[in-house]
């Protein structure tokens, strides 16, 4: 795609110009960079965690966008090792296999068998690492994420589980910088991307980051989405609720809300269950599928990358497997040299069961996610005629990826983002405040 064309980066040069055009995923980098403290970070229900700027401490310089995934992305170089048949759609891989954390509770937490959860107990009590930087449930309110450096056993595991809900880690990269020694860092594929350009731009941050980890990401709801479950769930308030899970406690296993049962209301939904405790639950693929998909930001939609390509290792669900009869089971990508030297350090095998794979495991698991990729260039050639500010992707292979799909489809995506700008009214920016 001819960027130079128009100028379509040309309104991106503060990360509130980023959100005002709906690029922004929340991931938090532009906080962590900007030099006047300049930025906060506000979760809008409807939209997910925004930067707002203070005019009066704002200096122009621009760093907070120089770290922004929500801008772009852009591989350098690709290891000459990776394995071919799966490089055009899924980025770098150098080794593919499915595995589970060896304890089986940690496995049975986890959302798909525990393994993000089981390398950072790994990194910390056998490769030396000081902790890790990821994301947890917010003390205060149990459907808000919040990111979290963790040290111990009992901090690792209390991570455990997808929050499919804004989460913004790269706020606090300066935990990992101001850390004696190594640490760990779990995010989605944005977050990771994220990592690596602050990585580029802060020698001292490359320096103390040990490992890479990402897990698989579609989409992240805005709050409403979980909000919308719970008014599904016959819960009006989410103060009533003091355990939120989305899944996770078996294979995909159920969202969950516990709490105030008496404040909960009768229901009327066949898809909502109330167990023997009067916890809520109702399955992850209603609660995904119906619900929380209908809550995924436009910044989501233009994604091409949701199986983590800026990673040292990814993981995501093994759905090709028979979901009754699997104790959970993730695909693991490993992406990177440093990848592969962490997971053959000693004694990894008492934490992590690793087994060799077919490569179709991988397209067989995550179609919706190689489909989505391959409509990515229509959307933003349509974007880009239209002027509209789009983020610039280099190096990922999507103009072939879009080649890959039948002319139908192309004449019906055109139209389907024609339309979409118009409905959505897209052409003109949003107030963030
Ligand atoms: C928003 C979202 C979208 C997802 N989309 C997909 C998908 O398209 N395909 C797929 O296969 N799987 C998807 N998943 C699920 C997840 O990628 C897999 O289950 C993955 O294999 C992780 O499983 P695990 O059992 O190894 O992780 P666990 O051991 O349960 O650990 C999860 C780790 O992820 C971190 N984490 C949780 N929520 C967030 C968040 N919102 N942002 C940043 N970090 C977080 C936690 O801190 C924890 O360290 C999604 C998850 C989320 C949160
Ligand atoms: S995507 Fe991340 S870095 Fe970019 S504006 Fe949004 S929160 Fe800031
Ligand atoms: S332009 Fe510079 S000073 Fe202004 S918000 Fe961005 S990083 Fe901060
Ligand atoms: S779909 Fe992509 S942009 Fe959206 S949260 Fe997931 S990794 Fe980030």
């Amino acid at each position: 795609m001819n960027y130079k064309m128009l100028n379509i980066s040309k309104n991106l040069n503060r990360a509130d110009s980023v959100a005002a055009w709906r690029l922004c995923m929340g991931c938090g980098a532009c906080k962590w960079a900007c030099p006047n403290h300049a930025i906060t970070l506000k979760n809008i229900p409807s939209k997910g965690i925004r930067p707002l700027v203070n005019e009066k401490k704002c200096q122009q310089c621009g760093a907070c966008v120089v770290v922004c995934p929500g801008k772009g992305l852009e591989h350098k170089v690709f290891s000459k090792e990776k394995i071919n048949e799966l490089s055009d759609g899924w980025g770098p891989i150098l080794d593919l296999y499915e595995g589970y954390a060896s304890d089986d509770n940690i496995r049975y937490m986890g959302s798909s068998g525990g393994i993000a959860t089981a390398i950072a107990l790994y990194a910390v009590e056998k490769a030396g690492f000081t902790g890790v930087l990821h994301t947890k449930t917010d003390p205060n309110c149990s459907i808000v994420n919040v990111p979290t450096y963790s040290k111990s056993r009992n901090e690792i595991i209390e991570a455990c589980g997808s929050r499919y809900a804004p989460a913004s880690p790269c706020q606090d990269f300066d935990k990992i910088k101001q850390t004696e020694g190594l640490s760990l860092f779990i995010g989605k594929p944005c977050d990771c991307a994220a990592m690596r350009k602050a990585c580029v731009r802060d020698p001292e941050l490359s320096k103390r980051v040990g490992l890479i980890v990402s897990i698989f990401c579609a989409g992240t709801p805005n709050t409403s989405g979980t909000i919308a479950i719970l008014k599904e769930m016959g819960i009006k308030d989410p103060s009533f609720v003091n355990l939120f899970r989305y899944r996770g406690n078996g294979w995909p296993g159920l969202a969950t809300a516990c709490g105030d049962t008496g404040k909960f209301d009768e229901v009327a939904s066949k898809n909502v269950k109330i167990e023997k405790d009067g916890c809520r639950t109702m399955t992850y693929s209603h609660a995904w599928g119906e619900i929380l998909t209908k809550h995924v930001p436009l910044r989501c939609r233009l994604c091409p990358d949701s199986a983590g390509e800026f990673a040292d290792i990814a993981v995501g669900d093994a759905w090709y497997r028979d979901l009754q009869n699997d104790s959970g089971r993730s695909l693991v990508l490993i992406r990177t040299e440093k990848g592969r030297n962490f997971y053959q350090q000693k004694d990894f095998e008492k934490y992590i069961t690793l087994e060799n794979t077919k490569y179709c495991a991988l397209p067989d698991s995550q179609s919706s996610v190689y489909n989505k990729r391959c409509h990515i260039w229509g959307r933003l050639k349509v974007m880009m005629l239209l002027n509209l500010p789009i983020p610039i992707y280099r190096n990922m292979n999507l103009e072939k990826n879009w080649k890959s799909i039948p002319f139908r489809r192309k004449i019906m995506t055109y139209l389907g983002t024609v339309k979409r700008v118009v409905q959505k009214k897209w052409k003109l920016p949003i107030k963030i405040e």
